[in-house]
């Protein structure tokens, strides 16, 4: 029987194999067994499908490089062509393209482990996991032939990327965007990437005196914005013709509270992270984002952007509302994102509802995840976007910090760590799930 099932060969599922490559953990795990599934024909995952600029700064990627554990089959990736383009971003901020082939080269080297060690199903979509009487598991798959296969497993990994849920959140009571009138409509997700991106400047190229209605203020909403401006189509936006309509003032990281306060950024204690001293360093706006946010809101040496204001969604009554959704040349709904799912059945195959399909939080602690009733499954785990891990305090993160933390650093780091540790856990004690799954 296998180690583990990770289901989603992206940057989350990766995590607990590239952290235990870190530390020279990997091939011994590898011949334990370890199957990797994915529906697409590479590992590395989805990111290239955007055309901005990554929030995180190059060298974050490069350090599971340096690791001085890396296995002899990955410290080649070192010298490539790839890892060189982004050292060059390693103070900076590199194109969300060149994250996706810098991580689809690290897939390919793990591939390659993976199909000599251990399993790598590719073009592989998984349909269900289904828990078993003794404490193990079983993911139902589809190959690229159409045929279907069970791995079995001790334990599996859910990390099958985000989705948004736009449509019915309520904006205000008895107002949501399924009951709204509108032009044109373009998640947050669609609009950063390159194909959204082409669509947003025909839209803007014939916006007239229409707004454009950013909904949401977080990471999504000012990166929206930042990208809406570098388009040939907002050259001719008037004063406060894109709004970002948001419930809160965004948090904004800064290396340090000296550095805040020279931005004029109010600082409370509850947002330095002890760990490192840094402000907001989980929740903060970053990258190019973040510069948007100082454009808008005057801060020294920024360039001041009329195009874009900011307005407080809480001011608004449902009436007011509604009304600027549907007279708005386009309405960018940005909310984040909720874990994809699939199917869990229990061992006695009743279908399990779990608290992400409800759109909740995916994981709880030791990032398991956790079903809608309360409690969490001992040996499926959940990592990646929109999983909303709760950071224990030994991983730092500042107090204040109430979203969540999607960053590859900590899929590859604290979080991957995690993972690796209850799946060698359960390896050693599978007593513990075979209880729960009863
Ligand atoms: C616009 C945007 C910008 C971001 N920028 C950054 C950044 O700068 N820095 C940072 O650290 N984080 C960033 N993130 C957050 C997050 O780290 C990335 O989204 C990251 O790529 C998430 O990886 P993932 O593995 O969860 O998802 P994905 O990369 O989407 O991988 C999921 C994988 O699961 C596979 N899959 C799905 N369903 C199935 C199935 N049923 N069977 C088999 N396979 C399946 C898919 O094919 C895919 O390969 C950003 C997120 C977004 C949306």
């Amino acid at each position: 029987m296998l180690s583990s099932v990770i289901i989603g060969g992206g940057p989350g599922g990766l995590g607990p194999i590239i952290w235990a490559a870190q530390h020279g953990l990997l091939p011994d795990w590898l011949d334990r067994g370890v199957a990797v599934v994915d529906r697409q024909g590479h590992l590395g995952g989805t990111l290239g499908r955007f055309g901005i600029h990554s929030d995180s700064l190059g060298g974050s990627y490069l350090e599971c490089l340096e690791a001085a554990g890396l296995p002899a089959e990955l410290r080649p990736l070192r010298d490539e062509p790839v890892a060189h383009e982004m050292a060059r971003y390693r103070d900076s901020f590199p194109p969300l393209v060149l994250v996706d082939r810098y991580m689809r080269h690290i897939g390919v080297a793990l591939a390659g482990m993976l199909a000599e060690r251990s399993a790598l199903h590719l073009c592989t979509e998984a349909q269900a996991i289904h828990l078993r009487p003794d404490g193990s598991v079983e993911v139902e798959i589809t190959g690229p032939d159409g045929g279907a296969n069970v791995l079995a497993a001790r334990s599996a990994v859910v990390a099958l990327g985000g989705r948004q849920r736009w449509m019915h959140g309520e904006l205000k009571p008895g107002l949501t965007l399924a009951n709204c009138r509108m032009r044109e409509v373009m998640p947050s997700d669609r609009a950063l990437s390159t194909a959204g991106l082409q669509e947003a400047d025909r839209i803007l190229a014939d916006v007239g005196r229409r707004r454009i209605l950013i909904l949401g203020g977080s990471h999504s909403a000012y990166s929206v914005a930042g990208a809406f401006l570098g388009l040939a189509g907002a050259e001719r936006l008037a004063e406060g013709q894109i709004v970002i309509l948001q419930r809160r003032e965004p948090r904004i990281f800064y290396p340090d509270r000296e550095a805040a306060q020279e931005d004029r950024y109010d600082v409370a204690p509850g947002d330095i992270c002890p760990r490192t001293q840094r402000v907001n360093r989980m929740g903060g706006l970053r990258g190019f984002g973040r510069e948007m946010w100082r454009q808008i809101a005057l801060r020294p040496r920024a360039k001041p952007e009329p195009r874009v204001v900011t307005m407080d969604m809480q001011r608004l009554g449902a009436d007011e509302l509604g009304a600027m959704i549907a007279e708005a040349a386009l309405v960018v709904p940005s909310f984040g994102y909720r874990s994809e799912t699939l199917p869990v059945f229990d061992a006695g195959g009743e279908r399990l509802t779990l608290n992400a399909e409800l759109g909740g939080v995916a994981v709880g602690e030791q990032s398991r995840l956790l079903l809608s009733e309360g409690g969490s499954l001992p040996n499926l785990f959940g990592i990646g976007l929109g999983t909303g891990y709760k950071l224990p305090t030994s991983m730092g993160g500042e107090p204040n910090f109430d979203g969540q933390a999607n960053s590859l650093w900590l899929y590859h780091n604290d979080i991957g760590a995690i993972i690796y540790r209850a799946i060698h856990e359960l390896e050693r004690h599978p007593a513990g799930a075979a209880a729960v799954a009863a």
